[in-house]
């Protein structure tokens, strides 16, 4: 079987050279899937999993811009549309300076998944720039996006490719971005999720990725008899997913005591509460600030350039980006006593630390399965936009509950292993089987 895996590896690294993101995302869905492959030959003859490591169509462009210097910036923008067989394109921009091909690819791939995960009819895509928000004015970013959605716009549309945030791409910028699309097209559809609930957003879409993985930890505990309440949580990040990771552990009885950013962390053992979240909140999304701030407001423990698996939790949240708990963060983390890892971000434990987490028999939920909360609630955003219709916020939670209940038990269907569930194969296999179903279904296309 391992031996079919690395054939199929080599082949990915030698047609997409270079691309070591894309090829850690491949490598993991197909050390679960292979295997199930051969035991299921039709998906085998139909090269299915060959099709879908291969995007359906990229498109990259150039995206100028004026700053507020008058000085002209030019910056690459893309959309991967990656797979369209359960429904239209469906995932993220990203707006950062590490974006680049391969991180994307990774994301469009492992979008796929997640998606059919949600059963919701959303097929999988990603797409970005290597422009960085940060130190921006908010003249600046807006310049930006609407250049960005100058080309963008015809690639988009509500039965096509609807794109949502990421990293750097929050309600700012999805404002900005559906403002120009607006103009250019004459037309107020349902083209990106995360809009402002005045404009055709929905309720708990904001919160619905950290509430997700919160919820998933939740399932995850009870099949150990155990729950949140009373938790001890470390979290990593400290922008959409962390803030509302935190304040669903807050509603739940645990207590979050981490939170990052790209310069450093901070560790506040008495918790941070509601009080300190607003603090966040506000720290983060409107003066645009960095987490030391919090340290000095609050008088507790800053430390630069680190991520905050060194201090002992039951549960943790990576909620900021990719390959950051490391192997020897995976070893920290679990010989500290953590017992549950629930990923809001996308990829965040380099493989060496997932064979870790899988090694000590904790309960470990991959993005894919955890973090899809977010794209789910924009599925039913997507909904409420053609019914035009708005759900109230006790009934978009109710289904956001309702989904990441039937995530959990997809990743069982599939990654039940004895007594215990290995929700990285129960998670990959449910998510290929709808897809490869649906692609036979359509023929070769
Ligand atoms: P935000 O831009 O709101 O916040 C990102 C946070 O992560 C910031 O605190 C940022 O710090 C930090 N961060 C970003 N890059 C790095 C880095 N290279 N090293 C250290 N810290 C970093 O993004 P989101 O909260 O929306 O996204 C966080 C993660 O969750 C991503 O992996 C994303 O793909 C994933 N995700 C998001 C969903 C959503 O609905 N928003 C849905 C599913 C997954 P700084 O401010 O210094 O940049």
């Amino acid at each position: 079987m391992e031996k079919n895996v690395e054939i199929f590896i080599e082949k990915i690294i030698e047609k997409n050279p270079g691309e070591k993101e894309f090829h850690q995302a491949v490598r993991e869905v197909a050390e679960c899937v292979v295997p199930f492959i051969e035991k299921n030959p039709r998906y085998k003859k139909a090269k299915i999993l060959e099709r879908i490591a291969e995007p359906e169509r990229i498109v990259m462009f150039r995206v100028p811009w004026l700053d507020d210097n008058g000085e002209i910036q030019i910056n690459r923008g893309y959309r991967i549309q990656m797979n369209s067989a359960i429904g239209p394109y469906k995932g993220g921009l990203r707006f950062h300076p590490s974006v680049n091909l391969s991180i994307l690819k990774f994301l469009a791939f492992e979008q796929v998944f997640k998606n059919s995960l949600t059963t919701l009819p959303m097929g999988g895509g990603k797409g970005g720039s290597n422009f960085d928000p940060k130190g921006k004015s908010d003249n600046e970013v807006m310049k930006f996006c609407q250049s960005f959605m100058s080309e963008l716009y015809r690639h988009i549309g509500p039965d096509t490719d609807v794109p949502a945030g990421d990293i750097g791409v929050g309600g700012r910028e999805i404002g900005f971005l559906f403002g120009q699309y607006r103009k250019i097209c004459n037309k107020f559809t349902g083209i990106l999720t995360g809009k402002a609930l005045n404009w055709g957003g929905s309720l708990i879409r904001p919160e619905a990725t950290g509430y997700g993985a919160v919820y998933f930890a939740e399932e995850m505990l009870k099949t150990r008899n155990s729950s949140i309440k009373g938790k001890t949580c470390t979290v990593s990040g400290s922008g959409n997913v962390a803030q509302y990771t935190i304040e669903k552990l807050n509603h739940l009885g645990a207590k979050a005591v981490t939170l990052s950013d790209s310069s450093g962390m901070i560790y506040d053992p008495d918790g941070i509460d509601e009080k300190k979240l607003a603090y966040v909140m506000e720290l983060k999304n409107i003066k645009r600030g960095r987490i030391q701030e919090y340290s000095e407001k609050y008088g507790v423990e800053y430390v630069s350039n680190k991520r905050p698996w060194h201090i002992p939790c039951d549960i943790a949240f990576p909620s900021a980006t990719q390959n950051e708990i490391s192997k020897e963060d995976a070893k920290k983390l679990v010989d500290n006593g953590c017992i549950c890892v629930s990923e809001g971000a996308n990829m965040p434990t380099v493989p060496e630390g997932v064979d870790i987490f899988l090694d000590a028999n904790i309960l470990y939920g991959l993005g894919k399965a955890a973090n899809a909360g977010g794209v789910a609630t924009s599925g039913l955003e997507m909904s409420q936009n053609s019914l035009k219709l708005t759900w109230t916020r006790e009934e978009v939670d109710e289904r956001l509950h309702n989904i990441m209940r039937s995530i959990h038990s997809a990743c069982i269907k599939y990654g039940k292993d004895g007594k215990c569930v290995n929700y990285v194969k129960g998670a990959n296999i449910a998510g290929f089987v709808k897809v490869a179903d649906a692609m036979i279904d359509q023929g070769l296309v």
